[in-house]
């Protein structure tokens, strides 16, 4: 039995056998070879193509029967690349200039292939050098007789251990029943936190080395709650926890229950709370979890696709399909949020030394004026269906928000000469998440409908903390002082302007916080749907008197120790449902 402990991302508890998803982290071997050898080995390539090749058919076969046209066409595109002529013409000149394994031969002409690719002109040859890497990992695992250990076949009702998944790792993973998520990278903001927690998967993550302690099919338990994970548990830990587990898919039937209860404080102050979504096929479960709307749609998940960006109608499909699920509740839509920890393959231009300070979100848009007004074009068409508010993230001052406004009205300009339909008045608002942005927010307050102040990257841009990185994950600290000071000051300036201010960051779903947030001011909580009831819970148990003395008091306190301790004795004494469970 083995206990290790990482960071609980996603909230749940499982028992089932491992599935261990390693092959990126293994090395690729280097020997030298003979000249006579050179044939040998080019056969070795050529047979493993084929097996790669068919692995391939296979699984397109199987995304055909679930009707999942892009991921077809991205497995068509890897089909024909890895079978491009020029590929292999490559790997056997190769061989012989350099009289190395092929295995070794494959990763340097990949490499130049990548180049070559990134320098080309051509955007749609470039937005293809990262599927390389996909192809070149998938033939050296056939050369390497590694077996193809791939998400995509992944036992049903196992717990997946990986070193890190990439979005388009979904790809895989969508449909299936992947009953928890281990992995050795990842912070609770990271990208696989959010989605593991949208589709209601236990997750443990920034747990290093943990392929060293598990082997395939091992029981492992997954606590998403406190990021313990147990590798082969002994009979009287394994029942401890098969009664937890009990004891947390009871209390969340329960908190169910509270369904369309209105989310507002014992006496009577309402606070909204919102869900947000990656994919419009989440449209159910924030109905059924009783959210009030729609906090923030991230669109990026639209743009997962590698090769092209989404043509205008696509985007007007998905978001009307949004929109009309939510029988016309609000939902917010945020522009396109690419680079950073974002990062999509194919979308070479996003690949930076420095990414998460980098060519991101409006600062990728304002670059690219036709992904944007494309984008815009889509989402102002589309307010005819609902009722949609339009947000903006990594805002970094008034200029770029100018810029960024000027846009809307060209566009709607441009739809209004072309006689196309679309609701005139459509709220506009941004996310709070850079500092200069939170510090300039009485000016930004006058210019826009609403804020939503997005914790993730704005305590990673505070505090210097880079929210996927396991090894600084302790200085990521929501009630650092510096961060709750920040949040007053954004209330505070959008209600002096007469402007609501919601949060939907991951702190906005820690029950932990709910009470500082409510006394802070904020007007709305957005989180992942699953989220909503237990908070729900916690804010139909609190007065908004109390929360707002409460915190007057932690405002006060100068170390996170000191804040963290009178939380958790104030939530201990007053919220007991909570305080069982945990
Ligand atoms: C945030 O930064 O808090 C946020 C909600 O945006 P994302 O997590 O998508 O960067
Ligand atoms: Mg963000």
């Amino acid at each position: 039995m083995k206990k290790l402990r990482g960071i609980s991302a996603s909230p749940g508890i499982v028992i089932g056998p491992a599935y261990i998803c390693t092959e990126e982290k293994l090395s690729i071997p280097r020997y030298d070879i003979r000249a006579e050898e050179v044939t040998q080995e080019f056969a070795r390539f050529q047979q493993a193509v084929r097996q790669a090749s068919r692995e391939l058919e296979e699984l397109k076969s199987r995304v055909q029967e679930s009707a999942r046209g892009s991921d077809e066409d991205l497995l068509n595109s890897h089909l024909m690349m890895m079978n491009d002529p020029e590929f292999s013409i490559l790997v056997e000149e190769r061989l012989k200039k350099e009289l190395k394994n092929v295995e070794w031969v494959i990763i340097s002409v990949i490499e130049e292939m990548t180049e070559r690719l990134l320098s080309a002109k051509d955007d749609y040859l470039s937005e293809r050098s990262s599927d390389f890497n996909d192809i070149a990992r998938r033939i050296i695992n056939h050369l390497l007789k590694r077996g193809r250990k791939a998400l995509e076949d992944i036992r049903e009702n196992s717990i997946l251990i990986a070193h890190n998944l990439m979005p388009s790792d979904t790809i895989s993973m969508a449909g299936k029943k992947v009953l928890g998520i281990v992995m050795e990278m990842g912070g609770r903001t990271s990208h696989t936190a959010i989605i593991a927690r949208s589709l209601e998967i236990p997750a443990v993550l920034g747990l290093s080395h943990i392929t060293w302690h598990v082997s395939d099919g091992d029981e492992v338990i997954v606590d998403g709650n406190t990021g313990a994970v147990i590798v082969n548990p002994d009979r009287n830990l394994r029942e401890r926890y098969e009664r937890k587990k009990k004891q947390w898919d009871q209390h969340e039937q329960d908190l169910l229950e509270l369904g369309d209860l209105p989310s507002q404080t014992a006496d009577g102050h309402r606070v909204l709370l919102e869900a947000n979504i990656e994919i419009p096929e989440e449209i159910q479960s924030v109905l059924s979890h009783g959210a009030d709307w729609i906090g923030l749609y991230r669109s990026e998940f639209l743009y997962i696709k590698p090769h092209a960006y989404p043509p205008e109608e696509v985007q007007c499909e998905a978001y009307r399909a949004v929109l009309q699920g939510m029988q016309g509740k609000p939902v917010t839509i945020r522009t396109l949020d690419l680079g950073g920890d974002k990062i999509i393959p194919g979308f070479k231009d996003t690949y930076e030394d420095n990414p998460i300070l980098g060519w991101r979100a409006v600062r990728f848009c304002l670059a690219q004026p036709e992904v944007f007004k494309t984008q815009l074009r889509a989402l102002i068409r589309s307010s005819v269906h609902g009722h949609l508010k339009i947000m903006f993230p990594m805002i970094s001052g008034p200029e770029e928000l100018d810029r960024i406004l000027q846009y809307v009205e060209e566009v709607k300009g441009e739809l209004k000469a072309q006689g196309l339909d679309f609701k005139p008045d459509i709220p506009l608002g941004i996310m709070i998440e850079v500092p200069s942005a939170a510090l300039t927010s009485d000016v930004l307050a006058k210019k826009v409908d609403f804020f939503s102040i997005g914790t993730n990257d704005l305590i990673q841009y505070m505090i210097a903390v880079d929210r996927g990185n396991e090894r600084i994950a302790y200085l990521y600290e929501p009630l650092h002082l510096g961060v709750l000071r920040i949040i007053r000051m954004v209330v505070e300036n959008a209600h002096s302007n007469g402007i609501p201010v919601g949060m939907c960051g991951e702190m906005a779903a820690d029950p932990r916080m709910t009470v500082v947030l409510l006394g802070l001011g904020l007007d709305s909580l957005s989180m992942s749907a699953a989220s909503v009831p237990e908070i729900k819970s916690i804010v139909r148990s609190i007065k908004i008197q109390d929360a707002k003395r409460l915190t007057k008091r932690i405002m006060q306190m100068t170390s996170v120790e000191e804040i963290g301790r009178t939380l958790d004795g104030w939530m201990g004494e007053r919220v007991a449902a909570h305080a069982a469970i945990q």
